[in-house]
């Protein structure tokens, strides 16, 4: 164990040789004393600060529904030593996040990037959302095909789907796609009404309108399911 009191897999522990309060005065430094002292830190694998993974997920999940947030906290959240990088493992069913990214990426990418790896968690752990999953997104699908004529009147969701999100390339897919919105939307006014109705239940906890242990009552073509599909639905396309 570290000082810090984190499990960092091969970890030579002297590479964690600081605490929050000094990343933090760190990040308030000026973009070209910040970058070089990185750089300076990178020359000795060095990683200030690396913040437990039960702690990690508290604060990644701070403001969503008191269901949620007692879902994802019990997911492992595994700090490796890296500088950059992580995942969710399905088998595993556990989050791996890099020990680099408060020190490399900053104290509030940290939190973002678990609260992204975190969903990848309660997608496969909440059986209504598990449910959707296995039955290949078709909830998903069909709340991303009826948004498309009402991209207009929510600008700052439909400037991140075509600016950020569909710039994936093959990573602008429906489990990324599901992991994003949460992490990204926090408040669910600035979503699309389909995909609000959606998604809500996780962020402002309110109910489901449809059960999506059900089997999709509208049928789903093989060309619906492709991946281009999926992308121009969500771009507003036909
Ligand atoms: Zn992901």
């Amino acid at each position: 164990m570290t000082p810090a009191g984190v499990t960092l897999g091969t970890a030579d522990t002297r590479r964690v040789s600081g605490d929050r309060a000094e990343l933090e005065r760190a990040e308030r430094l000026p973009a070209a004393e910040l970058a070089e002292l990185r750089r300076r830190w990178w020359d000795e694998r060095r990683y200030v600060y690396v913040t437990p993974g039960d702690e990690l997920a508290r604060r990644a999940l701070r403001g969503f529904p008191p269901d949620v947030r007692a879902l994802g906290e019990r997911c492992r959240i595994i700090r490796f030593e890296a500088r950059a990088g992580g995942g969710f493992y399905g088998d595993r069913n556990e989050v791996e996040l890099a020990a680099g990214v408060e020190t490399y990426e900053g104290l509030g990418q940290v939190e973002l990037s678990a609260c992204h790896e975190l969903f990848h968690f309660i997608c496969w752990n909440d059986p209504r959302y598990r449910a959707d999953e296995e039955q290949n997104f078709a909830y998903l699908r069909h709340a991303v095909r009826e948004s498309r004529d009402t991209l207009a009147d929510f600008p700052r969701y439909r400037a991140w789907v075509t600016g950020s999100f569909l710039r994936q390339g093959d990573h602008a897919n429906p489990v990324e796609y599901f992991a994003d919105i949460p992490t990204n939307f926090r408040d669910t006014r600035e979503l699309p009404p389909a995909i609000r109705a959606h998604f809500a239940p996780l962020i402002d906890g309110s109910p489901l309108p449809y059960d999506l242990s059900r089997p999709a009552p509208w049928p789903l073509s093989r060309r619906d399911t492709e991946l281009a599909t999926f992308q121009r639905w969500l771009a507003g396309r036909e």
